[in-house]
């Protein structure tokens, strides 16, 4: 590994500037690390210096009535830790505790993984399906926009060189789900991670699907098959079939093509009766 300078700035100002005073190949952002450190070692990058936001005022969860803004340094231990996020957006909940393990997950910050964007994040589809919005800042700045538009098509976020992602909002607390399948409980990555939300405004489900390429996405189609309040079986089981046939998944060493689609079926159909009141929702399949 080449040897690097580790930077702390103390305000988002003196981030900004050391990003703005270095040129890309030759500067890192560092939060939890732990995609960072392995691309270090393993030297797939070599930056001759790291700016950690680790004393930048960004760990922080904010309620504001229904909505939610979780900064993007916290650590996914301590959102899976608020009993009020459980409650409230179970599907964030469920998808923060499919990442890794504990101990990756008291380093792991939801802005590192969404910058990353694997395709097969557990966030990323969770986040589609609750239509959260990231704050990005930089020289010139705040703005705000959709994951949806943030995560793109190259595998690369919407991020200039010089910009830092500030925080994530949830507009709306929803009820939802998160549903993954992995050869290995923990510290596996999945095969295929499913992520399901009712819009209590509106009624309108969402329903987005990891783990293709080049990014996690929505299923318009099977989000429009659940039209009655509350869905037929029938409706979500057109969904779930939707789903399946729609997902451009590939295969990878993970799981085949076929197997994906097998299990999105399964998934998607679980995940829809999750969120149901319990009288409706019998025992998952
Ligand atoms: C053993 C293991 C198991 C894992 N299991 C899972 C899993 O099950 N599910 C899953 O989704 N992921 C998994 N991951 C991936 C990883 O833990 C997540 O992507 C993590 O959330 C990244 O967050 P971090 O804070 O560690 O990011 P870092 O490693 O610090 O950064 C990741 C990237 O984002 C950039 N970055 C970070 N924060 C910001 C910011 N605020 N603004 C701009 N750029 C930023 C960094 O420069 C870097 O390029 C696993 C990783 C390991 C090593």
């Amino acid at each position: 590994m080449a040897p690097f300078d580790l930077l702390y700035p103390r305000s988002v100002d003196a981030a900004l500037a050391e990003l703005r005073s270095a040129s890309p190949g030759d500067v890192a952002i560092l939060a939890g690390g732990t995609d960072l450190l392995l691309d270090i070692d393993r030297e797939r990058i070599a930056p001759r210096r790291v700016v950690s936001l680790r004393y930048l005022p960004w760990k922080f969860l904010e309620w504001s009535g229904d909505s939610l803004t979780i900064g993007s340094t916290l650590p996914l231990r301590t959102l899976e830790s608020d009993p009020l996020v459980r409650q409230r957006i179970p599907g964030l909940w469920e998808a923060v505790r499919a990442v890794g393990s504990v101990a990756l997950r008291h380093r792991a910050t939801l802005g590192g993984n969404l910058v990353r964007s694997a395709p097969a994040s557990d966030l990323s589809p969770i986040l589609l399906a609750l239509d959260a919005e990231v704050e990005v800042v930089g020289p010139r700045g705040s703005r705000w926009m959709p994951v949806d538009g943030f995560l793109s098509e190259s595998r690369r976020p919407k991020l200039a060189f010089g910009e830092l992602l500030r925080a994530v909002r949830i507009p709306e607390a929803r009820p939802s789900a998160y549903r993954w399948q992995r050869v290995r409980p923990v510290n596996d990555i999945s095969q295929v991670g499913v992520a399901v939300a009712r819009s209590p405004s509106t009624g309108s489900y969402r329903i987005a699907v990891g783990d293709l390429l080049p990014r996690p996405v929505r299923i318009r189609p099977a989000e429009e098959a659940v039209r009655s309040r509350p869905p037929t079986d029938d409706e979500m089981r057109s969904a779930a079939a939707l789903a399946a046939r729609l997902s451009p998944f590939a295969s990878d060493r993970r799981g085949t093509e076929a197997y994906r689609r097998l299990i999105v079926e399964v998934l998607v159909r679980r995940a829809l009766l999750a969120i149901q009141p319990p009288a409706l929702r019998g025992s998952e399949p």
